[in-house]
């Protein structure tokens, strides 16, 4: 249920709704908007009756969310969460892209990556310190050091950076380096890693798990909301089918179909959503023309030696040829880049 205020409710009358849905038994979650605060109840097992609430001083009214995904929907928040992440705004007009290799592998590679994608227009920096492989013989990451080597591109850069935590173990050593913490599709519903990011309070970066439905996927958002944390991004990296020309089949119709479920903002990886150099810069510019906030693209300066997704990684200098179409793309859907 969503407790709707007045405009002009007082915030003695807000801290009486919130000690009345306290009293009995349930979480509050006050939202404030431009125009309105609202106030989300969760923790009721059956539906609650609006008369309960609607006597209270300042009640607008009160509505029942029909979502299984409360906090996360649209019916709650209308407005569009735009997220702080150190200063880069994720979810208003600017479409924000994150590039950079897949994982961190030496001191020169991230830094060569990291000065090409600023230089070509990113404002935030990806790769891997802590990378989930199929294989457990394959490259598994630098770990700590590598999180110091992003620090240090941050350093230098001025780029954000997005790097993903795989287990409670290293979540909060993760999120020390980080400006963002990125969940992998493998942990999407992994829930006492998403019930630790509530708490944690850093803005993430919710992969999509890639058998995962689009309601599941907000069910996995609510976890990280619900346990305190709003910050948080949906990233599309494609889903597996029964199509294996490519490496996953991005979901482009999650693009839409979450814009009007959820205010939260919505990333689009076509470098892991198609698995094809080639056909990288394709599909991101089909991911701006369908709306998506933002992108994040793997870039390896040598992708012929990178140590994991090299066949999906774009040349620096590719990278710079998609980012001009990009901008001619996000023009047309009247946003700046
Ligand atoms: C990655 O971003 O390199 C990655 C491992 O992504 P995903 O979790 O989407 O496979
Ligand atoms: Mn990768």
């Amino acid at each position: 249920m969503l407790v709707v205020m007045k405009p002009n409710a007082t915030e003695a009358q807000v801290d009486a709704v919130v000690e009345r849905i306290r009293s009995l038994g349930f979480s509050p979650h006050a939202i404030p908007g431009a125009q309105r605060t609202a106030i989300g109840i969760t923790g009721n097992k059956g539906g609650l009756d609006p008369a309960l609430f609607e006597s209270l001083p300042g009640v607008r009214e009160a509505i029942r969310v029909s979502q299984p995904f409360k906090l996360v929907s649209r019916e709650v928040k209308e407005e569009d969460t735009v997220l702080d992440v150190s200063g880069v705004a994720i979810g208003g007009r600017r479409l924000v892209v994150m590039a950079g290799p897949c994982s961190v592998e030496s001191r020169e590679q991230v830094l060569e990556a990291a000065r090409a994608v600023k230089a070509a227009g990113a404002t935030m920096l990806r790769g891997g310190a802590y990378k989930p492989r199929t294989s457990p013989y394959e490259f598994q990451g630098m770990a700590e050091d590598g999180l110091k080597l992003l620090a240090l591109a941050r350093e230098e850069t001025g780029l954000r950076i997005v790097t993903e935590a795989m287990d409670l173990e290293t979540l909060a050593m993760v999120a020390d380096y980080a400006d963002m913490v990125q969940i992998g599709a493998r942990n999407m519903q992994n829930f006492s890693l998403l019930k630790q990011l509530g708490r944690i309070g850093k803005p993430v970066l919710l992969k999509r798990g890639p058998s995962a439905t689009i309601k599941e996927w907000l069910m996995a958002a609510e976890y990280v909301v619900a346990h305190g944390n709003g910050q948080v991004a949906l990233c599309e990296r494609g889903i597996r089918t029964f199509e294996t020309a490519t490496r996953n089949t991005l979901d482009l119709n999650a693009v839409p179909v979450l814009k009007s479920l959820t205010h939260l903002p919505v990333i689009v990886d076509p470098s892991h959503g198609i698995g094809l150099r080639a056909h990288v810069p394709a599909m991101a510019r089909a991911a701006v023309a369908a709306g998506a906030d933002g992108l994040i693209i793997e870039v390896h300066p040598c992708p012929e030696k990178a140590l994991s997704d090299g066949q999906q990684s774009l040349t620096p200098e590719e990278f710079a040829g998609l980012m001009a179409q990009v901008r001619i793309i996000a023009g047309a859907v009247d946003r700046p880049v």
